[in-house]
């Protein structure tokens, strides 16, 4: 029997916990809790900046349904990772922060990377805590596992202090064979609890939605979260009504299937009578439902009571798990008789329908040089031939984002990565290196913005290092949302007056990507795109590749700003 270390300590119960992936980076003093989890078969990616490491943490939370795990170093490692945890509370997505800290005996002495972490991270966590003694700490993890899972899912942190992490324990064996020898006890895993709507409300939901012309079901991100595919998929299937599937919403039911109402958005949300939200907040994803119509019905399923008729009265509340919630929907269903389905609603939306549809079409074969993004995109889409619909996209950007999110479709949920609730720019990297970690047979492809590229790119080196293969498209466009014409660029650089929205267009993103260590190309016309996909994914085959294509599109100088999403109608008054 071996004395096991504070380290040890940490990584056994994160093995317990089912931990199988951390990402990190490490320094004083959890160099040891890294190793020691490595030591336990848990990978350890190490990242280049915590952002990115705290993004893949948020984003495996979200793939897996078990918190994703980031390990960084105290104070600045800590604020380095926080972004992370914000965008997984913004997401409602589990995650466990591990923070490092100054031995507890130096605390309030101006100690090494010493800051108030736990108060850091509290406004933006389910539960912050710093273990009082080593052998709370099992028991920390594990509440904050537990914790990050339950309820409407989020993020949760632990300090651990060097002290801790370096002290030598009782043996483990000594813990399993005889709990109570030792106050070292680590705790099981707590089974995730299943919560069912309340029957009355599900009744009333029924002859609602029974009594309905225009039902319409909307699919947000909660849905894709919570498995709930398989009984979404049935409700669509056996009462044919039309559905709508928010940005991350889109794979629980395909977007091909005939009752996809997301070419006629705007219209499906002002017609509806009655709407069915599956796990989607009534934000500003949503316009607050000022888009509903004024007498529109809202049946809200949420495992958040507190969610429950913001922005928008709701008119029965079913609180929550989805996939049970909608299960106990097709229950009742069953016994019932299905109206026919009024073709009335269809009927309005079709012509909408029918004109985005056909305005696609034309953008998708612009043949222009420099490329449109349609075009890239539609490239990219043949390329990817009958593996398109098993893609994992990656996709962050404005305009790459907003595009990339109509042109692709989506057959599979949590096949669809992008900058979600928060909007959150820099999401890329990380997001793809924690997608090809969970789908390791899937092709992974990250579309993002040049900027959007700018804020993670040397996370690079971390796919490269870590054999992760990936295909990167930087839609290089010379500029946030819009670049400057190449004749424009020299003469208003001179001024130094560039507009704040500018970049370089020059900027070779393929040499800095094979610098780092990955295969890069350059292209700048269909051609040249379509060789490079061709390229890149006959490499795939043979070798894992990181490949990033530097993909040189229309700068759209002189276009206005335009951001559907906030167009709310109301305007600030001076
Ligand atoms: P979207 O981005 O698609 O609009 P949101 O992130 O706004 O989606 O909303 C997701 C919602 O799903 C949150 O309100 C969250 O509480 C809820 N949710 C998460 N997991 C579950 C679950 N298992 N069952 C029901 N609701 C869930
Ligand atoms: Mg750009």
């Amino acid at each position: 029997m071996s004395p096991i270390t504070g380290a040890d300590l940490i990584a056994t119960t994160l093995k317990n916990l089912g931990v199988r992936v951390v990402f990190g980076i490490v320094g004083v003093p959890i160099v040891e809790v890294g190793e020691a989890c490595i030591a336990q078969g848990i990978q350890f990616v190490g990242f280049r900046n915590e952002q990115s490491a705290s993004y893949a943490a948020s984003a495996w939370g979200y793939l897996s349904g078990q918190p994703g795990v980031c390990l960084v170093v105290a104070g600045p490692g800590v604020v380095h990772a926080l972004p992370g945890v914000v965008n997984a509370q913004e997401n409602c997505w589990p995650m466990v922060l591990l923070g490092g800290s100054c031995e507890t005996y130096q605390r309030g002495q101006g100690a090494f990377q010493e800051f108030p972490q736990v108060a850091a991270c509290r406004p933006y966590t389910k539960y912050a805590f710093q273990p009082p003694t080593l052998d709370q700490l099992p028991a920390t993890l594990t509440r904050a596992f537990h914790t990050s899972i339950v309820g409407r899912p989020g993020p949760c942190f632990v300090e651990l202090p060097g002290d801790f992490i370096k002290a030598s324990t009782a043996s483990l064996d000594s813990m399993d064979h005889d709990p109570s020898a030792s106050a070292l006890v680590i705790p099981k895993p707590i089974q995730p609890l299943t919560t069912l709507a309340d029957p009355a409300w599900v009744t009333q939901a029924v002859d609602c939605l029974l009594g309905a012309k225009a039902p319409l079901v909307i699919i947000g991100k909660g849905a894709a979260y919570a498995r709930a595919e398989s009984a979404v998929r049935a409700l669509i299937q056996y009462t044919s009504w039309s559905f709508l599937p928010t940005p991350m919403g889109k794979g629980v039911v395909s977007d091909v299937h005939p009752q996809c109402v997301g070419s006629a958005r705007s219209e499906a949300l002002k017609r509806a009578d009655v709407i069915l939200l599956l796990g989607a907040r009534v934000n500003w994803m949503l316009h607050f439902g000022q888009q509903f119509g004024f007498k529109a019905k809202l049946i809200q399923v949420d495992i958040s009571p507190e969610e429950m008729g913001r922005n928008r009265p709701v008119d029965i509340p079913l609180v929550g798990d989805i996939g049970e919630v909608v299960t106990q929907l097709n229950d009742a269903l069953v016994s019932r008789e299905l109206p026919p389905v009024s073709s009335e609603f269809r009927k309005l939306l079709t012509p909408s329908i029918h004109r985005n549809q056909e305005k696609l079409r034309d953008l998708l074969a612009e043949d222009t040089v420099p490329m449109t993004y349609h075009r890239v995109y539609n490239e990219v889409k043949q390329a990817l031939g009958a593996d398109y619909h098993r893609t994992v996209i990656v996709n962050e950007g404005a305009n790459s984002m907003d595009i990339g999110r109509v042109v692709f479709h989506c057959e599979l949920p949590r096949h669809r990565l992008d900058a979600g609730t928060f909007s959150t720019m820099g999401v890329g990297l990380g997001y793809s290196i924690a997608a090809k970690l969970y789908y390791p047979d899937q092709l992974v492809v990250a579309v993002m913005g040049d900027s959007a590229f700018g804020f993670s790119a040397m996370e690079v080196e971390t796919a490269v290092r870590a054999r992760i293969p990936l295909i990167i498209i930087v839609m290089n466009n010379g500029g946030i949302y819009h670049g400057v014409s190449p004749e424009g660029y020299d003469r208003l650089a001179n001024r130094h007056q560039l507009p704040p929205t500018a970049l370089s267009q020059d900027t070779r993103y393929d040499l800095v990507a094979q610098g780092l260590g990955a295969k890069g190309y350059h292209v700048c016309t269909p051609e040249e795109l379509r060789q490079a996909l061709l390229d890149s994914l006959k490499l795939l085959g043979e070798s894992p590749q990181v490949q990033v294509i530097n993909c040189v599109i229309q700068p759209g100088a002189d276009q206005k700003i335009n951001f559907a999403w906030s167009n709310t109608g109301k305007q600030a008054r001076l």
